[in-house]
This record gives C-alpha cells, structure tokens and sequence, in this order.
C-alpha cells in the first residue's frame, strides 16, 4: 500500500449503480470483457427499463438484450432467476440491509442467488455498499500468489478470505484497485516487468521469474514448465 499509493494515488469510491443494479451488471461482467459488460447492461436497461421488467421478460426476451456480453443464454436466466428470488424474499430490489449485516452474513446472504459467487458477492458488497469486502479477480490473485500475499496453491475463490484477513478494513478497496493496476501495468501474467517494479524488493518471485526469462526461448528447466509460461494461464 506505502509503495503503490503515490504511484496510483488515493481511491476513491464511486458506486456506479445501486446493489440490486450492480448484481445484475457483474452477471453481465462475468466472462467477458469491461466494454462488452457495459454495452450489454445499458441495452438491457435501455430496452426493459426497470428491474421489475426484466424479472418479468422471457429468458429469451432478456438474451437478445444482452447478446454482447457474451454467454448471454446463460446470464439471462440468471439475472432473472436472481431478480424474482429477490424480489420473493426483499420485497423489493433494495438491497441496503446487506450494509447492516456483518460482512460474513452479508457475503452468505447473496452467494445463495444464482450464479453468485465469492467474487461477484464481494463486488456487490464493496463497490455498491462500501463494505470491506475483497473481490479477488485474475490480476489480484496472480499479483498476491507471486508476492506470496497467498500460497501458489490457494484458488482465486479462497484468496478472498485469505487477503481480507491481512488486509486493514479500510484499505480493502485501495488495495483492490492497487493490485489491479500493478498487474495489469507491471505484474503482468506474461513476461513480468520486475526491473521495473516498485515491490521488486521484497518479492519472493523475481528472482525465479527472472532466471526463467533468461532462458533461451522452448528451453525449460528439466522437463517442468516455465513458471511464467504457467501462470500466464491463470488468465
Ligand atoms: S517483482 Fe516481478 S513478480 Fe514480483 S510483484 Fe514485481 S513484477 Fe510481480
């Protein structure tokens, strides 16, 4: 956080939706990318133009509006099912109460829908209501395994416990960001730039990473993979 946050500076939190409206945009999200999401949500609203439609709309009603996002047979019957389940047991699509809720009620509250797992769930719960929640996505997870942040071996999903645990509540969503950043600009999955990177120091990966970047192109040490070329499959 000391190293990365006067090369990003401060984070702040900027909710783009309400809960109910962010669950439903980060179904979109899953699996494709930040454009196509975007596209995808805003011609759903454009076309149904509240929550209640939608739950209302055929499954195949809500695929067409949604078709740029991608997996959209899917996703549209699990925002629908998502929206009626809500509705059943909220009585409406304010989703506030999870705010009110300790962070691990919260998190169970809404990893019960369709589709919603610990990431999604974590979205939900830090960017729409600003609790301490940590989404772990490909880069937050890649940049905290090679900074041993979390084992090599931990998955994304549980990554999330593990990086909540260390992290202070109030740095959780800096943190987020911050990690994001560095993986998508210097921790990259392919041919890291450690020489240039801030964490260099302490990083318990540079050095193996380095020595298997020198080797000649095909080569491997042994018959294992290059660690570089693995991880590059995470993503
Ligand atoms: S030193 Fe290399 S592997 Fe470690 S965090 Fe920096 S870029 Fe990533």
């Amino acid at each position: 956080m000391d190293l990365l946050g006067p090369i990003h500076g401060p984070i702040e939190r900027t909710p783009r939706y309400n809960a109910a409206e962010e669950l439903v945009y980060t179904i979109l999200s899953q699996h494709t990318s930040d454009v196509n999401s975007t596209r995808a949500y805003d011609n759903l609203m454009t076309t149904f133009e509240s929550l209640d439609s939608i739950a209302a709309a055929a499954p195949s009603e809500i695929e067409d509006a949604i078709r740029r996002g991608g997996l959209a047979a899917q996703k549209s019957v699990r925002i629908k099912e998502i929206l009626i389940q809500v509705k059943q047991e909220v009585g409406s699509y304010d989703l506030s109460f999870l705010a009110e809720m300790p962070l691990d009620e919260a998190k169970a509250w809404l990893k019960r829908l369709p589709g919603v797992g610990p990431k999604t769930a974590a979205i939900i719960l830090c960017f729409a209501l600003g609790m301490p929640a940590m989404p772990v996505d490909t880069h937050v997870h890649r940049v905290s395994k090679r900074l041993g942040l979390v084992g090599s071996k931990v998955s994304a999903d549980k990554a999330h416990d593990v990086l909540e645990a260390k992290v202070p509540p109030e740095d959780v969503l800096p943190f987020h960001m911050y990690l994001i950043y560095h993986g998508r600009q210097v921790c990259k999955a392919q041919r890291p730039r450690c020489g240039e990177c801030a964490l260099a120091w302490g990083c318990p990966s540079r050095a193996a990473i380095e020595k298997a970047a020198k080797r000649p192109k095909g080569r491997t040490a042994g018959n294992k993979p290059r660690k570089v070329e693995k991880e590059a499959s995470d993503d």
